[in-house]
């Protein structure tokens, strides 16, 4: 007999892996794939000979990688759970998709390097979780190599991100001499045996009680005594593990090892499946709605245009929060009020597509759009009709004014624009007091600006320049009757309005920022806009 709608829902586990560049997550999700049986041999997740092009390259890249540049869906199976992850792309492919995933996502792993620490990427990443109270865990990763001192990491991931941590295993050693993990729930000890890098499945162990007098031995007398002391600091020092404080990402637990040997790895994924949640009730304008109890609902949180002309398909990915999802029965679109059969709806893994018949809350699936869905939209079962809580507009972070070469296909290029900017690839500004005269293109990642250049050329069929612009701070002007005209200081930044006239300016970094909200008392100023 199969598994009952609530067995399969319980079991499911929804998370995104969130980095900075090279800190290990591909290498992690490989590492969690071969423990799965997703895949036999490490490296193929995604061809990582690929992954540092050129932007110019980015075209033929998008081409032969599919849909894979922009965030994709991994599913798989391990010790009675069903696990999807949720990549966030990193390098030039980061982009508000990145951002989005996270809205999709019930709990992030925050991979850090352990030589470097907290790095740009991360805190950007880790801002978006803290706004959605998920639960944070963290892996400091590489400890095979030269890492920073544990306490010195514990305390900079405190400081900076400003989020407590309880260490749930402990390192014996680094670099060469990282020789095992202490477990401090068990208080027992896993001394690592070398493994070959490539395809290993797990590194061979040999566990120890922390009192066993052959620790000593197979450690050495230094690091035996360095666990002790570290224990006893710990113990006395560290917050205890509190689930209520981790399920509100209050406080994330932390483990370390290294995802090349696969030291601590195996021992990190049966903690956190066991520390994480499954799908939870989700906010609508119709209160929570329950995973369980609820019928059939989900949301898009990400539209992707096929860059491959072959298919000129968009394909919508929407997050499952709700019961079970029938690929032959109608569903509702709740934003345009229309009953329709999603056709060939497919689960994206990395490369792959693969046509399902059903899926349950907790899924990610992708359907094809026949042109009516936004971001942030509602499908639900026939005969409901709520709406979930829409998706945060983020600020973008580079700026362009977008210059028309062909006066005559003018509204050729405003529909382009608009459409683009509707899928969510850009944000679409205008001048506060031009107008449409002056469009000005804000993005999260720089690669954006050529997809929209490429699709306005390509699809549109119109010649553009993108002249960039000196800012990379955005803030929304909270009261919208704001006259920005009568506002102090203004001239170091560039006022705008986005496509609902709400006003907003533009800025060229922090300092002037701060100055601005000095001069004029009474201003507020928001860095997202719920939508
Ligand atoms: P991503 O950009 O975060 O996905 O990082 P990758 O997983 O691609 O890793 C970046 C580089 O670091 C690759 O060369 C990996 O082989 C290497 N790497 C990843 N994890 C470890 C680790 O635990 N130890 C060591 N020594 N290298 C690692």
């Amino acid at each position: 007999m199969g598994a009952s709608l609530e067995e399969e829902i319980k079991k499911r586990r929804t998370f995104a892996i969130i980095s900075h560049p090279d800190a290990g997550k591909t290498t992690l999700t490989e590492k969690f794939l071969l423990y799965g049986g997703a895949i036999n041999t490490a490296g193929s997740v995604k061809g990582k000979a690929n992954s540092k092009y050129a932007v110019s390259d980015w075209m033929e890249i998008e081409k032969e990688r599919g849909i894979s540049v922009t965030s994709s869906v991994l599913q798989f199976n391990y010790d009675g759970y069903c696990i999807n992850i949720l990549d966030t792309p990193g390098h030039q492919d980061f982009s508000e998709d990145t951002y989005r995933t996270l809205m999709a996502a019930d709990s992030a792993v925050m991979v850090i390097d352990a030589s470097k620490g907290v790095e740009a990427q991360t805190i950007k990443l880790f801002k978006v979780c803290v706004m959605r109270h998920i639960p944070i865990f963290t892996f400091i990763n590489k400890m095979d190599l030269e890492a920073r001192d544990s306490f010195e990491l514990l305390d900079e991931i405190e400081n900076v991100l400003g989020i407590r941590t309880c260490p749930i295993n402990w390192p014996i050693g680094a670099g060469k001499r990282f020789k095992g993990v202490y477990d401090r729930d068990t208080k027992k000890v896993s001394m690592f045996q070398a493994v070959s890098v490539g395809g290993a499945k797990s590194a061979a162990e040999t566990d120890y009680d922390v009192t066993d007098p052959a620790l000593k031995d197979a450690g050495g007398d230094e690091l035996y005594a360095q666990l002790m002391d570290e224990i006893e600091l710990l113990d006395g020092a560290s917050d205890e593990f509190d689930q209520e404080l981790v399920d509100k990402g209050e406080l994330s637990p932390v483990f370390f090892g290294s995802a090349l040997t696969t030291f601590g790895v195996q021992t990190f994924l049966e903690h956190f499946l066991k520390m994480t949640q499954s799908p939870l009730p989700r906010m609508s304008d119709a209160g929570l709605i329950d995973p369980i109890t609820e019928p059939f609902s989900g949301f898009v949180f990400k539209i992707q245009a096929n860059m491959n002309k072959a298919h000129h398909d968009r394909i919508a990915f929407m997050r499952i929060s709700s019961g079970k999802f029938d690929a032959t029965k109608e569903v509702y679109h709740v934003q345009s009020g229309r009953k329709l059969r999603l056709s060939q709806p497919q689960q994206i893994m990395a490369q792959d597509r693969k046509v399902i018949d059903e899926a349950y809350a907790g899924d990610v699936i992708g359907v094809f759009d026949p042109g009516i869905f936004s971001i942030g939209d509602t499908l639900c079962t026939p005969g409901k009709k709520f709406q979930y809580e829409g998706i945060p507009t983020f600020a973008p972070e580079h700026f362009c004014r977008l210059v028309h070469l062909d006066s005559m296909k003018r509204k050729q290029f405003i529909k382009g624009v608009t459409q683009i900017a509707q899928e969510g690839a850009i944000q679409m500004f205008q001048d506060y007091t031009l107008g449409m005269s002056e469009i000005i293109v804000g993005v999260v990642g720089v690669l954006q600006f050529d997809v929209l250049k490429y699709r306005l050329e390509n699809e549109y069929g119109c010649d553009i320049r993108l002249e960039p612009l000196p800012y990379n701070y955005i803030r929304w002007v909270k009261d919208p009757s704001t006259d920005l005209n009568k506002l102090s200081r203004i001239s170091d930044c560039k006022k705008v309005k986005d496509m609902k006239d709400n006003p907003l300016l533009l800025f060229a970094n922090e300092w002037s920022i701060r100055l601005m909200l000095e001069h004029n008392e009474g201003l507020e100023l928001e860095e997202f806009r719920k939508n």
